[in-house]
């Protein structure tokens, strides 16, 4: 593939983006092995690839210690949520191989150091809850004991669920080029993708070049809609409803930590690696249950100099259709009452969907709906 500039993208968090990919040690197999979780396994793929640049391994205790306190790196660059890797007991050597819950061989890390860390802490601090029944903060209760911190060298990328939409950072940034975009917007979503969020990012490419449609597809919550089906919907909805050549969907790995509005500022960072210069943050960023403020993951970002995170969040309201208007509106552009609007709970799209009937044209593309119907007929 011919070289192709991308010095006009927003750059790097840090500058430049790390690429830690490279070949297989010889010795690899005569290391200690350190299994990783399915969570660490997403990290440690976007360490390899640059997402999470400038990170080039799991977080030293410095790194740590600051981001939880402080929302810093110890350089002092923005960075909202520990990426750490959690051990039962400190390797002996100085360099250990990591595997997958399968026991397949990744990486190799060299060791930096092994710390204690306080969970109650990290809770409180990145999760703003200590309750267990938060899955962030389950996960992290159910974690072993230790950091273990270094620099990796990922030698083989975990096995993609959707290898056509795996794109790294660097792939990404490449296709804006070719496509001559130079501002694009980035949405996350784990959602299937309803007239309300259509509404939202077309209002967003509305005043940019390109719009990256960015699915997180690493571990969700098991209630979450499966990312197959998702991705399915995000597909059917594109080609109908999109104009091809000012849409890119691409899978983001990153597993969901449920942390809010720190996550949504860390969904930011790493939408900037993928090139994005815009991020659009909806109402509850990244939130479950009732544990965040419905603007938290937008207020956040004020506790940042606008240049520091280089990357310009987008703040939406939730969308729906105004009979009355004859289109798509929020609060912040309808002047009409809740009587006036097509609104559906998220149990009752539910209920009818499992009943196989479709939900008002306005409130969800019948050919999406068509997919999830299926996907409830066939679970
Ligand atoms: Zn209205």
């Amino acid at each position: 593939m011919s070289a192709v500039a991308t010095d006009h993208l927003i750059r790097p968090h840090g500058g430049e983006l790390v690429d830690r990919t490279g070949p297989r040690p010889g010795d690899v197999e005569s290391l200690e092995v350190v299994t990783l979780t399915s969570r660490e396994v997403s990290d440690l793929d976007m360490i390899a690839s640059g997402a999470l640049s400038p990170l080039e391994g799991f977080m030293g205790r410095d790194d740590y210690e600051r981001v939880v306190e402080e929302m810093r790196l110890a350089s002092g660059l923005p960075w909202s949520l520990p990426v750490c890797l959690a051990v039962p007991s400190a390797p002996q050597g100085d360099r250990v191989a990591l595997a997958d819950e399968n026991g397949r061989l990744l990486a190799v890390l060299e060791v930096e150091e092994t710390f204690e860390y306080d969970k109650d802490r990290e809770a409180e601090r990145c999760f703003r809850t200590t309750d267990d029944a938060h899955p962030g903060v389950a996960r992290l209760y159910k974690q072993h004991p230790l950091y273990l911190a270094g620099r990796v060298t990922v030698f083989e990328r975990p096995e993609k669920p959707f290898p056509e939409l795996a794109l790294d950072p660097a792939d990404t940034r490449r296709t804006f080029a070719e496509r001559g975009w130079r501002r694009v917007v980035g949405f996350q979503t784990r959602n299937p993708i309803h007239r309300a969020h259509e509404y939202l990012t077309k209002g967003a490419l509305e005043t940019v070049d390109g719009l990256l449609i960015h699915p997180l597809v690493g571990e969700t919550k098991s209630d979450d809609v499966p990312a197959a089906t998702r991705v399915e919907c995000y597909s059917v909805l594109v080609e109908n409803y999109y104009p091809a050549d000012r849409v890119l969907v691409s899978a983001f790995p990153a597993a969901m930590r449920y942390a809010g509005p720190r996550e949504a500022i860390w969904h930011a960072i790493c939408r900037k690696n993928y090139g994005c210069s815009h991020f659009i943050v909806g109402r509850d960023h990244a939130g479950v249950g009732s544990y965040y403020g419905t603007y938290d993951a937008q207020l956040i970002f004020d506790e940042f100099e606008g240049h520091e995170l280089d990357i310009e969040p987008m703040f939406f309201e939730h969308a729906f259709f105004c009979r009355v208007c004859g289109q798509m509106a929020t609060p912040k552009t309808c002047p009409h009452g809740g009587d006036d609007h097509v609104f559906l709970s998220g149990t009752k799209v539910r209920e009818l969907l499992s009943e196989g009937k479709l939900p008002p044209a306005e409130f969800s593309r019948p050919e999406v709906a068509e997919i999830l119907i299926e996907a409830y007929r066939t679970a």
